[in-house]
């Protein structure tokens, strides 16, 4: 066992790292405030091959790696939530599944776009009335000749307005569940299809995120991915590096809050004391650091196991529910350290306790990560 990281792995975190300094933080609060989705930072993004690690070398990759883009998306993370939600669009579930599950034609067609950040993505699976329940998916598309007509609406879509091209989970089969389902790659140009942003929202603001409808709009047969009635399966095979990806964006969140509570803790003075030298607000650094080096070592883990070509799924969902979690409370922590100046924008904290919600959300919520490692630790879901 060895727990140091390869070189090229310090070389890309300090890459990231240096971006992060210069191009996202002097601005994250601003986009934030303004709700400024950053387009030329994520073009620039993908001109230093910041989505290009787990792809191949024939569709644009680097072939660096899972646990590399994990450290991307851990480094991001720490700098701006909203900004790092575009990672999975740019380089986890949207080109993952095509990656994993479409024919040649529509790699090379998809792929080199979406990981260089020319084309923007999508994973649109959430309904106004299908979440957590993916199967219930109302969304219809129904062959028609050599086209699929889709009908239905997609809610909370990373990316819904600026989209160039993405996936998206719709009924082939309404009158069944799971085996109803099939996955398209659908283009924002489709007629038929339109979008609207959701505006004002809690937190990842600088993150575009909306509504996606299709009225009749037709979507050409070859841009089905896999066959008709694989889309529960397709969306499964994604969510694995999507759960890891997602894992290491919320260890960055988490980390964010441990670097906050220690600046603050060293800085402030109560009783003519630093605060950082109060027992009692050395615990919660305490807990804050522990959990964070924990998580870690869980999205490491899981990172490393996919590149190995090694089962992750388990892994990956234990990562993802453990560094989600942790995350939050390592943003509480720091929420107390900071005191009243939680409030402040003067100070980071906030803006974190607003975005670090969404990980313990997307990607399948806490419940359901908890309810898939128990099925797997009671061996309930042969
Ligand atoms: C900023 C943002 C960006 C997003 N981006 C995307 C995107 O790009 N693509 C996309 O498809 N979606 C996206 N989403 C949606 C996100 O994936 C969903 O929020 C998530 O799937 C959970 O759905 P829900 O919040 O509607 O919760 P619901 O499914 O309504 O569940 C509510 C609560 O009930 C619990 N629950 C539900 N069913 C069960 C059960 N069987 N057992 C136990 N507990 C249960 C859940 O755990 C949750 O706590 C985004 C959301 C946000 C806020």
């Amino acid at each position: 066992m060895d727990f140091e990281l390869e070189p090229e792995h310090i070389q890309i975190r300090d890459t990231v790292k240096k971006f992060c300094e210069k191009e996202v933080i002097p601005f994250a609060e601003e986009w934030e405030k303004e709700e400024i989705f950053p387009l030329e930072t994520i073009r620039n993004m993908g001109k230093l091959g910041f989505f290009a690690s787990p792809f191949p070398e024939e569709y644009g990759g680097t072939e660096l790696g899972f646990l590399a883009n994990s450290i991307v998306a851990e480094e991001l993370g720490r700098a701006s939530l909203g900004l790092a939600c575009c990672l999975n669009m740019q380089s986890g579930t949207c080109p993952m599944t095509i990656l994993l599950n479409g024919n040649e034609t529509q790699k090379e067609k998809y792929i080199p776009g979406i990981i260089s950040g020319e084309l923007l993505g999508c994973f649109a699976v959430t309904e106004p009335n299908a979440a957590t329940d993916m199967a219930g998916i109302e969304t219809k598309a129904i062959r028609d000749g050599d086209s699929y007509i889709m009908n239905g609406s997609k809610l909370w879509i990373t990316h819904a307005t600026v989209f160039d091209a993405g996936i998206c989970f719709a009924k082939t089969d309404p009158s069944q569940r799971h085996k109803g389902l099939s996955a398209f790659i659908i283009e924002k140009d489709m007629p038929g299809l339109s979008a609207r942003a959701e505006k004002d929202k809690l937190g990842v603001r600088s993150s575009d995120t909306g509504e996606i409808v299709f009225e009749d709009c037709k979507v050409p047969e070859e841009n089905l991915i896999g066959e008709e009635g694989q889309g529960f399966a397709i969306a499964e095979s994604s969510l694995t590096y999507g759960r890891a990806n997602i894992a290491a964006r919320s260890l960055g969140i988490g980390q964010a809050a441990v670097d906050a509570a220690i600046r603050y803790a060293n800085e402030r003075e109560q009783f003519g004391k630093k605060i950082g030298s109060f027992q009692m607000n050395k615990q919660i650094i305490a807990d804050m650091v522990a959990n964070t080096e924990a998580s870690r070592l869980l999205v490491y883990r899981a990172s490393w196991l996919q590149d190995k070509g090694l089962p992750s799924a388990n892994e990956s969902t234990i990562a993802k529910f453990f560094a989600s979690e942790a995350a939050v409370q390592a943003v509480i922590g720091a929420a107390k350290i900071h005191g009243a100046y939680t409030y402040s924008s003067e100070y980071v904290v906030a803006r974190l306790y607003r975005d670090v919600m969404l990980m313990t959300a997307g990607e399948g919520t806490s419940n359901i990560q908890r309810i898939i490692i128990a099925n797997n630790a009671l061996d309930l879901n042969k």
